[in-house]
């Protein structure tokens, strides 16, 4: 049995919808006091409202100016952090050959800025916890696979994970553990608007023969948030039902 990380004061960054309103909800489920993030107001006090969230804050991970007021907000309103999950996160699709010069810094400036600034903004909080955990929602596309129209994408991914590895080092003295989870296909709001050939290719990939669900990916954050999981920092966890395991489609025909 794990000890209860009830109470504890976490943010959790694009909780708003997909992967990270399903840490939301998982993280109060367990009866963590949370915040999520996200640009949307509607969908924001919607899904604080369904997931049983402290609250939410109006903020783009890509301006340093809001991740500062994501941090006092969670110093204001849950008198600290213990827990940032990383999330927010965007994965529009462009074969290299037609990517623009914007979409590449609009992702690089969500995935991989924004994951700097948002960490960077809850330092102090989360070292004046004690036990501060990071979290960072990566992907399998990058870190491990790649996927034709994703070259910017999986680049952005990869590059949360080489910010990981230093990072980990960095805070270890204080405490701070970082750490990151890959999903493979997860069943999101963001995932539905590929398609269904998208989603019907992908599921016959899967040894597991189904997408994940968020609740999956939050019981994997709820699990690197725990004391236990206190001595492992700079790894990563492939939540993907399998799917990077075939050497070829015969392997899971
Ligand atoms: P989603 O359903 O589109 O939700 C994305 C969330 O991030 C929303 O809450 C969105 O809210 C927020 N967001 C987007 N841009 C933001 C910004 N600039 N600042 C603050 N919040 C922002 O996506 P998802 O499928 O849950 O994906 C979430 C994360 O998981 C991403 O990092 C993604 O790369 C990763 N991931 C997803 C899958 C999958 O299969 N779904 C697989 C691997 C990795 P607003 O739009 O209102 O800002």
């Amino acid at each position: 049995m794990f000890t209860s990380i009830a109470g504890r004061a976490v943010v959790v960054t694009g909780g708003t919808r997909g992967i990270g309103k399903g840490i939301a909800a998982v993280f109060a489920g367990a009866g963590a006091r949370v915040l999520v993030t996200g640009r949307d107001e509607a969908a924001a006090k919607a899904a604080a409202a369904e997931t049983g969230a402290a609250g939410y804050v109006v903020a783009d991970v890509a301006s340093k100016a809001d991740c500062a007021r994501v941090a006092e907000a969670a110093a204001e309103r849950l008198g600290g952090l213990d827990v940032l999950c990383a999330n927010a996160g965007i994965f529009p699709e462009a074969p290299l050959a037609d990517l623009a010069e914007e979409d590449i810094d609009r992702v690089l400036a969500v995935n991989v800025k924004g994951t700097i600034l948002s960490v960077q903004a809850c330092l102090p909080l989360l070292k004046a916890s004690g036990h501060g955990r990071v979290i960072l929602t990566s992907s399998i596309t990058g870190p491990v696979t790649g996927y034709p129209g994703w070259t910017h994408y999986g680049a952005s991914k990869a590059g949360q994970l080489g910010f990981m590895r230093t990072a980990a080092i960095e805070l270890a003295r204080d405490g701070i553990t970082v750490n990151a989870i890959l999903p493979g296909n997860i069943m999101t709001e963001g995932l539905a608007t590929l398609g269904e050939d998208y989603i019907s290719g992908m599921t016959a990939a899967i040894p597991m023969r189904r997408l994940g669900t968020v609740a999956e990916i939050g019981h994997t954050a709820l699990f690197l948030a725990t004391d236990e999981a206190g001595y492992i920092t700079g790894q990563t966890i492939v939540v993907d039902g399998g799917q990077v395991l075939p050497e070829s489609p015969d392997a899971v025909s």
